[in-house]
Formats: C-alpha cells, sequence, structure tokens
C-alpha cells in the first residue's frame, strides 16, 4: 500500500556540483521522527560529517515542512529550516510560519536539502515537476521584499518565497530567512549559512495533493475542534483583557501569572496578536528590563509599556494576516507616520518578542520607531531577538566608554535614543563601521571589543537570549542552557506547562505543573513539555494553538497516516527527536550541560527590588532532575539503555547525503 501522511521524497541539491537530485526516504523513518527537526535531525546526523565548517560546503541545510504541514489541519503551516548553526558552533534549527510550508509539501515534498557551495549567487525554482537553479546575480544586494516580489511575478499566481537580504549575504551571524515579507525563520544564524552557499533564495509551486489515510476523520476532528474559533466573542473578554492589565501592578506585587479563559486568549490574539501581552509581561517581570538588569515598576513603567503593548501597536493596524490554515489570523500590516524615524506605509506588525527587545530591554516606548525597527530586520533579513540584544550591548558598551570616538562612528548610544537606535540597527544590517563589530551578535562583538564586555553579553551558547526572563520562568532558564540550540524560548517552552492543549499529557503522566521555584521538579517539566513540543513542531503545528482548547494532535496524526499512535509512543517520538539533536552536539564536542547563562540571567548577582527580587536560580538542581528526566548520566550523556530504547543506537555517523539511508 501506498503511503499516507507523506510523500517519502525530498529533493537534494548540490549547489558545488549543480546537481539536483530526488531522494526517497523509508516509510519507518517518519514514524521515528515525523517531520521538521526531527526528519532535519535524523538525517543530518548521518549525512554532515562531524565538526563540518557551519558555512563551508559540508554544511547542509534543510527547509522541512512539518508532517502536517499542508494536510489542512488547522494551524497546520509551519515549515523548519536545520542545519549545523555559525552562530552556537552545534546543532541549529529555526521554526516558520506562513505560507512557504503547505507550498514547499504542495511540490511533492517532505523537505528541501542544499549541500556545498556555488560559485555565482543562485536561487532555486520549483515549479511543479521543473526544478532548476537559477542565476541571482540580479537579486543578489536586493531586499527580501523586493526579491519575494520578483519572484513571485516571475513564477506566477501560488508562488512562495523564501529568501535573505543583505545581512545573510553578508553572512551575518544574526541574520534571518524571510518569507510573506515578514516571517522569518529566525534562530540560530541560518540565514548567513544560506548567504555562505550563495543560495539567495528559493521559490515553489506545486499541484500535488498530499495523500492522507482518512480524509473524513481529518477533516471531522478539524470541524469538531474548530468550534471554538466559531463562537461569537464573550463580550465578558475584552473587560477580561482590561482588568488583568488594570491589576498587573498587584500581579506582579503578588507575583502571579497571567492568563485567561480560552475564549479570552483567542480574543487577545485575534486582536492583539504577542502584541497584547507586551505591557502585562513587562510588569510582572516576564520581559527582561534594561539589558536584564532592571525592575518595571522603577525603570519601565507600567505608563511606559502600554504605548508599546496592545491597543497602541494595533491603533496602526491596516489589516489581519495570518499564516495558512490558521484560524486565529494572529499577524497584522500596520503603517506608520514615523515621526522622525520616517513613515512606514505597510509593514508586519511587530509581535511580543520585537517589541520586547526593542522596547523595555532598551528602555524605549518610541513605538514608531520600532514599527521601523522591525520592517528594517523584515528587509534586511535579520533576526529581531538578537538584534535587540546586540542593540542592547552596545549601549551598555557605550555607557561603560568601550564604545566611543571613532568605533562609536559619532553615534549617541545611550538607553531610550530611538533615533540612534535605529540608526545602529541600519547599521548593523549593513555590516558598517561599528555595525560590522556587532553583525555577529553579541558573543563575537564583546570578544572583539574587549575590556570587560562579555558582562553585558546576554547569550547561550553565543545565542542572544530571548524575550522571557529565566528568573521569571526557571523552567525556560533550563532550556536556555539545556537545550541542543541554546537561547531558544520555543523548542521548549515551559510556559506552556498550564495550558488546556498540554493538560491531558500532564494528567496522563499524573503530574501537575508545580511552584514556579520548586527547581527540583523543574527538570521533569522540561524534558515533559519538551517531548511533546517537539511533536508539535514536527507535525508541522503552530505552538500557540496549545493555549486555545486542546487541538487533537495525535488524532490528526493518525487520520493522516493511518497509525495507530498512543499518547505515550508520541511522547517517545519528542523524546527521540530532542536526543537526535543532542547527539549531533555531543558528536561537535558540546555537551549537554556545558551552556550556562550570563550572571544576570541567572540571579547569580539578584535583583534587590520588583517581583525578581531576590531570585537565583539553582541551574545546578534543575540541571540534574532534567538529566534524569531525560534518561541521561549524570554528565549528560545519552545512556546506553536510553538510545537503546528509542532506537538510535546504530544511526551512523558522516555518511553523504547521495547515499543510501
Ligand atoms: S496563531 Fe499566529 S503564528 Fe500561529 S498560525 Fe496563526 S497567524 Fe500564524
Amino acid at each position: 500500500m501506498s503511503p499516507h501522511g507523506f510523500f517519502g521524497k525530498v529533493l537534494i541539491v548540490d549547489l558545488s556540483r549543480g546537481r539536483i537530485e530526488n531522494h526517497s526516504l523509508p516509510p519507518a523513518i517518519y514514524r521515528q521522527v515525523l517531520g521538521g527537526y526531527g526528519l532535519g535531525a535524523r538525517l543530518l546526523y548521518d549525512w554532515m560529517p562531524p565538526h563540518a565548517d557551519p558555512l563551508g560546503p559540508d554544511n547542509v541545510l534543510g527547509f522541512i515542512p512539518g508532517l502536517l504541514t499542508g494536510a489542512g489541519v488547522l494551524f497546520g503551516g509551519r515549515f523548519m529550516v536545520v542545519g549545523k548553526s555559525p552562530l552556537t558552533g552545534g546543532w541549529g534549527d529555526a521554526n516558520c510560519g506562513g505560507h512557504f510550508g503547505p507550498v514547499l509539501r504542495s511540490a511533492g515534498l517532505d523537505g528541501l536539502f542544499f549541500t556545498g557551495v556555488s560559485e555565482e549567487p543562485v536561487y532555486l525554482v520549483i515549479d511543479g515537476d521543473e526544478v532548476a537553479l537559477k542565476d541571482a546575480s540580479h537579486l543578489w544586494g536586493l531586499e527580501t521584499v523586493e526579491t519575494e516580489q520578483r519572484l513571485k511575478e516571475d513564477v506566477g499566481r501560488g508562488a512562495e518565497v523564501v529568501s535573505i537580504g543583505p545581512a545573510g549575504e553578508s553572512r551575518s551571524l544574526i541574520a534571518a530567512i524571510i518569507t510573506d515579507g515578514g516571517r522569518a525563520a529566525a534562530r540560530s544564524g541560518l540565514a548567513a549559512v544560506m548567504g555562505a552557499k550563495r543560495l539567495k533564495a528559493v521559490v515553489v509551486r506545486g499541484r500535488e495533493r498530499l495523500p492522507i489515510r482518512d480524509k473524513e476523520a481529518l477533516t471531522r476532528l478539524s470541524r469538531e475542534y474548530g468550534r471554538i474559533f466559531q463562537r461569537d466573542p464573550s463580550p465578558l473578554s475584552p473587560l477580561l483583557f482590561r482588568l488583568t492589565k488594570t491589576l498587573a501592578p498587584l500581579l506582579r506585587l503578588l507575583r502571579i501569572k497571567p492568563s485567561g479563559p480560552v475564549d479570552a486568549i483567542i480574543h487577545l490574539y485575534r486582536k492583539y496578536g504577542t502584541s497584547g501581552a507586551t505591557a502585562l509581561t513587562t510588569e510582572v517581570g516576564d520581559a527582561p528590563i534594561w539589558n536584564w538588569r532592571g525592575v518595571a515598576a522603577r525603570d519601565f513603567p507600567l505608563s511606559r509599556s502600554v504605548r508599546i503593548s496592545d491597543e497602541a501597536v494595533i491603533e496602526h493596524k491596516l489589516r489581519s494576516y495570518g499564516c495558512r490554515y490558521c484560524p486565529v489570523r494572529c499577524g497584522g500590516i500596520v503603517g506608520v507616520d514615523g515621526g522622525s524615524s520616517g513613515a512606514v506605509e505597510e509593514a508586519h506588525k511587530p509581535e511580543y518578542e520585537t517589541l520586547a527587545a526593542f522596547g523595555p530591554l532598551l528602555l524605549n516606548d518610541d513605538l514608531e520607531a520600532i514599527v521601523k525597527i522591525n520592517t528594517l530586520c523584515d528587509r534586511f533579513g535579520l533576526d529581531t531577538i538578537s538584534t535587540g540584544v546586540t542593540v542592547a550591548f552596545a549601549i551598555e558598551c557605550a555607557e561603560h566608554g568601550l564604545i566611543d570616538g571613532a568605533l562609536g562612528d559619532g553615534l549617541t548610544l545611550s538607553w531610550g535614543n530611538a533615533e540612534a537606535i535605529v540608526e545602529l540597527v541600519g547599521r548593523i544590517a549593513r555590516r558598517d563601521g561599528i555595525g560590522d563589530v556587532l553583525a555577529d551578535g553579541v558573543k563575537r562583538a564583546a570578544e572583539r571589543i574587549g575590556g570587560g564586555a562579555e558582562d553585558f553579553a546576554m547569550h547561550a551558547g553565543g545565542q542572544e537570549l530571548p524575550m522571557h526572563d529565566a528568573r521569571y520562568e526557571p523552567a525556560l532558564g533550563l532550556a536556555y542552557m539545556v537545550d541542543a540550540t541554546p537561547g531558544r524560548h520555543n523548542t521548549a517552552n515551559s510556559g506552556f506547562l498550564d495550558s488546556p492543549g498540554f493538560r491531558h499529557v500532564l494528567e496522563a503522566k499524573g503530574l501537575s505543573s508545580s511552584g514556579r521555584y520548586a527547581y527540583h521538579k523543574k527538570g521533569r517539566e522540561l524534558a515533559l513539555i519538551n517531548r511533546y513540543l517537539q511533536v508539535v513542531n514536527c507535525a508541522g503545528l503552530c505552538m500557540f494553538s496549545l493555549m486555545m482548547g486542546r487541538p487533537p494532535v495525535r488524532e490528526w496524526l493518525n487520520a493522516a497516516t493511518g497509525w495507530e499512535l498512543s499518547l505515550q509512543e508520541l511522547l517517545r517520538i519528542g523524546h527521540r527527536v530532542q536526543v537526535l539533536r543532542h547527539l549531533f552536539n555531543l558528536r561537535e564536542g558540546i555537551g549537554v550541560g556545558d551552556i550556562s547563562l550570563p550572571s544576570r540571567a541567572s540571579g547569580r548577582s539578584p535583583l534587590d527590588k520588583g517581583p525578581l527580587r531576590g531570585v537565583s536560580l539553582d541551574m545546578e538542581a534543575m540541571k540534574r532532575d532534567y538529566f534524569q528526566a531525560m534518561g541521561y548520566s549524570e554528565d549528560g550523556a545519552p545512556t546506553r539503555d536510553l538510545l537503546d530504547s528509542l532506537g538510535l543506537t546504530g544511526i551512523a555517523p558522516g555518511g553523504s547525503p547521495h547515499s543510501a539511508l
């Protein structure tokens, strides 16, 4: 019987030789690891030689939809990019929405991989059965939005594009791969890998349908789950949100984590997207302030954070935007007059991570400047998280006299100076002057600047930390250290522990989420949410769905493939994916417990005020608990028994992408 739920085929493009090959995968591999990160980790462990230069020909860069991407299920539109990260030197992956993933799938592919390095800039066209590498010299140097427009015009209706901008071309290690004019596969520095391979873009149009085992069941499951999105929003939802915001200072004092009923969450996402959370999260201690040394009430009070949050943001909204198959459409297109930073006619709405990275982190409340910066980052192809953290680092260096005079290029870098921040982001994007020193992120910049600059560099293992304070969410802080892509917030986000979409997993394991600072239990909580999130990601679903009722993840997978996966087996798949990502790093000489957090992030010098006052994380206790829950030895290595039980004992490193699996 022919397979269901996947095509069993990936495309491998050797850029050095200009060779393109279809490659069949054995059906069993999908049941082991699904798609996305899992399929990427499984294949790259085989295909990439140890210690490959991340910017050299041996790095393999993969674009991989989730297993349900393109199947038509709600929230099922995501794809992932994988490769060796030039930022961390280890496993790299990034997750992205938009429309590219489903369209790649409609080309009859479960993944697309690039090896080698092209001598000249090229782009790949996949238009149904026609696949070709083409000269990209006319596109090299263009911003992402123009690149996308031109390629869509060339190929025609239905085409979708991923591309890099000038930042990726110049191999900035904080560059991002962009699709849909503003959706980013931003983390792990994989746009620099694309730039090093001289691969400007991929444009795809497809006509194939994913074979589904039980379409009726798939549709019925989506219809039943989708009812919650058809309900009229309760009149109480906006009220509840306003009340929560008004009570934010009280929540801060009582150290209470804001949450709400599903209807209110859906309303919040539909109306504001993640921008709705900015003021609240800043006030309660979740958003890092003043490069992780600030306290909201003192340094960035509610009166300032509301200027870059919810209502203030959507005041500029021109229309809503959503990824394919999304019943919520949390994104938006905005326009601003711009004031001193210049007008932006139409651009993607900045989301929470961007607002926080260029807001409280920099003591900046100029929303129009943040919209301008977000647009710059989308167009030049930069990761807004890493760029914001790098700007914070630069300002603190300037404060201590480490960036001044010639190095500072005449810029007056100071906290909250929106005009200078916009200018600096432009210089980073163009590698112009001081921008060149900063364009590879804070770790490299600190090494170049010296003089103790490392103290201001907020990264884990080379990757800039996201906008969730480890002292507020300790298990997430643990994830920043022990995940295979350190400094990530969405491969193992412990914030989903209490979500309705995860509750059944906790219950099945007889667990309930513990107190925020119960360090001895944080490792097992992280290991469990991590396994389930790997499944959600590798299935190609948006993780926000977990906050909106219970998406039938397992049932969808079974209907699409004809498998009969139990929850237990699903969690084993998630476990396997996480172990594979770790195995990649171990082979590179990066141990699971090797990475530490900057002292500010772990609270080694605790804050003296605010909701995080006195918090000093017990990292060792959390790590011990995590290793035990993962089945690792005391020093963080997967044991032989674990590898046997996950069927990973015999995976063979060092093969070639062109050799049979
Ligand atoms: S909730 Fe937002 S990020 Fe998730 S699929 Fe919908 S539009 Fe995309």
